[in-house]
């Protein structure tokens, strides 16, 4: 029986990628007000792969988001940007980011109905601008925990978070349910701690998988769980 739920913050409660979208077009219009909303796409499609190089240890968080930068500088003809230039951006941006964090429209219901149980989030990301995020979303004080890789160590699909959460709330992992939008980092790795695992496919575009549950709407999740 589930007795608590985690889940996944962005792009699973928040709308990130929208979020990502703004928050570039916002720090580059100071610097090239003529690039359009597609050139600033290079920001977030990250053409270098270097958040993938982040998500296999290969650069940290910071230095992924330098060299999305440097790469949308020069990908766009833009000058060079000195030390002070990129950090002017990126605190731009990430100050930006917070500002347009909104819940998807689904999410109140689902968190409504699910308010008996406890409820926690495991994120990739530190916790620090992962509870900024929430505040502007309006969903702070409504997660016992928030977990950030800062105080799990290892990403997911690794299992330490999803422990640490089931740890949190008190639970052992056979009575938790995990939600994610990342079919192997969220559903599969939480399924392979033990959890149940259950994948967000908010576009649909995968056949269902064969090993974990699939829903395309937190408003399927309370059902599904037999909750309300
Ligand atoms: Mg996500």
């Amino acid at each position: 029986m589930i007795r608590a739920v985690l889940f996944d913050l962005d792009d699973t409660l928040i709308d990130t990628t929208s979020a990502i979208r703004t928050a570039a077009r916002s720090a580059t219009a100071e610097m090239a007000p003529s690039l359009d909303d597609e050139a600033c796409a290079t920001w977030w499609v990250d053409p270098g792969g270097y958040f993938a190089a982040y998500d296999r240890g290969e650069l940290s968080f910071a230095e992924q988001r330098e060299a999305r930068l440097v790469r949308l500088c020069s990908e766009h003809g833009l000058p060079d940007l000195d030390e002070a230039g990129r950090r002017r951006w990126l605190d731009h941006y990430e100050r930006a980011l917070v500002a347009a964090s909104r819940a998807f429209d689904d999410v109140p219901t689902c968190l409504r109905a699910l308010e008996a149980q406890p409820l926690g989030i495991v994120t990739n990301i530190a916790a620090a601008p992962q509870l900024a995020k929430l505040r502007t979303a309006g969903l702070d004080g409504v997660f016992e925990v928030v977990l950030g890789v800062d105080s799990f160590g290892v990403r997911k699909p690794s299992p330490e978070g999803f422990l640490a959460g089931c740890a949190a709330l008190g639970v052992q992992v056979t009575e938790a349910a995990y939600i994610g939008d990342l079919l192997d980092t969220d559903a599969r790795g939480a399924a392979a701690a033990g959890l149940c695992g259950i994948w967000l496919d908010r576009t649909g575009s995968a056949p269902t998988p064969p090993d974990v549950e699939r829903i395309r709407s937190l408003a399927e999740l309370p059902a599904l769980l037999g909750v309300g």
